[in-house]
């Protein structure tokens, strides 16, 4: 046992040290991160991050890992899943709508419409957590997460608990005050509105069905992989270049939504990577575009 899964032993936290995350990421890519660690609550979360940071080590909050793109030859990074009471929703005494950051989305939706809530239909077929879609303020169909939050609740670098109004989150296209900080998430409060049902349902169906045409869901992806701009769609730049089927390795750009690569069973990080290089590479050329990348690296 090393030093730091040693340091939270006796308590409810789990540390699985030098743990391949290949199979976690929606990528279906990666290798052996330092630890991977899962807190229930937030006092345990408290004690990893100021263990964590007393020992030097770096870390981050990890999702779903389903916007990474994880290096194969290892990362020296610990990563902090928030599990237990963080993977929960309520509603509030006297209305109000409170939901942890671990929550899937796919479960805060369930919840939600069991609740007669909604408002959120749009987010249906996002496959990460709460505080990955607050992260990069995920959204779909030009709405977002952001636009019925209320209020974030972070815990900062100093380990204090802050409540954060969603004006001061600055969410904006994929944006938001979190990207590039240190605060974690722990929650949030959204404004979602009492909806029929059936009709929130139907909504959510259609939204899954339309992902399912569109997408190729039936290869390990990470959604899109570059960000769209204000004059263009990156998807359809790319199609246009006639890039589509353009393959390294294991990686291909899908034929079905360029804006999607694909694993095909064997893809490396540096496949992919690559393929990234050549596509931005060819719509410089033929656009005089940069394309940005809405996926993260980890190495
Ligand atoms: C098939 C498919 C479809 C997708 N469709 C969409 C879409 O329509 N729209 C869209 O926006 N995205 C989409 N995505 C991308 C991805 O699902 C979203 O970005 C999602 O919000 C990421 O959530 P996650 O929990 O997986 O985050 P992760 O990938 O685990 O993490 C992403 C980033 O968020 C940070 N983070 C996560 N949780 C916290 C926290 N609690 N506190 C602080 N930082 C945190 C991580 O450190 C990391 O930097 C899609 C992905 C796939 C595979």
């Amino acid at each position: 046992m090393n030093k730091i899964a040693a340091g939270f032993a006796g308590k409810n936290i789990k540390c699985l040290s030098d743990f391949d995350v290949k199979h976690l990421t929606s990528f279906k890519v990666g290798g052996k991160v330092s630890g991977l660690i899962m807190v229930n609550d937030v006092a345990e979360l408290m004690f990893a991050a100021a263990f964590l940071r007393k020992n030097k080590k770096q870390f981050a909050i990890v999702g779903k890992w389903t916007n990474m793109l994880v290096n194969d030859k290892g990362v020296k990074k610990y990563f902090i899943s928030l599990k237990g009471d963080f993977e929960k929703a309520r509603v509030k005494e006297g209305g109000g709508f409170y939901a942890g950051a671990g929550i899937t989305v796919y479960n805060l939706l369930r919840f939600a419409v069991g609740n007669r809530l909604g408002g959120i239909e749009y987010m249906a077929g996002i496959p990460g957590t709460l505080g990955g879609a607050l992260y990069m303020n995920a959204g779909a169909k030009k709405k977002a997460i952001g636009d019925v939050v209320d209020f974030v609740y972070v815990l900062n670098k100093k380990n204090e608990v802050r409540k954060i109004d969603a004006k001061k989150c600055h969410f904006g296209y994929r944006q938001s005050v979190f990207i590039g900080k240190t605060d974690i998430i722990l929650g949030a409060e959204l404004s979602l509105k009492e909806v029929n049902v059936v009709e929130s349902l139907a909504q959510i169906q259609q939204n899954l069905k339309e992902r399912a045409e569109k997408q190729p869901l039936n290869f390990p992806n990470a959604g899109s992989i570059f960000r769209n701009g204000e004059k263009y769609t990156a998807g359809i730049l790319i199609e246009k270049a006639g890039l589509k089927g353009l393959k390294v390795g294991g990686a291909k750009v899908s034929e079905k939504h360029a804006n999607f690569i694909v694993n095909e069973g064997n893809a490396t990080y540096l496949d992919i990577k690559t393929l990234i290089g050549k596509v931005k590479k060819e719509i410089k050329k033929k656009n005089k575009i940069t394309l940005i990348e809405e996926i993260i690296y980890v190495e």
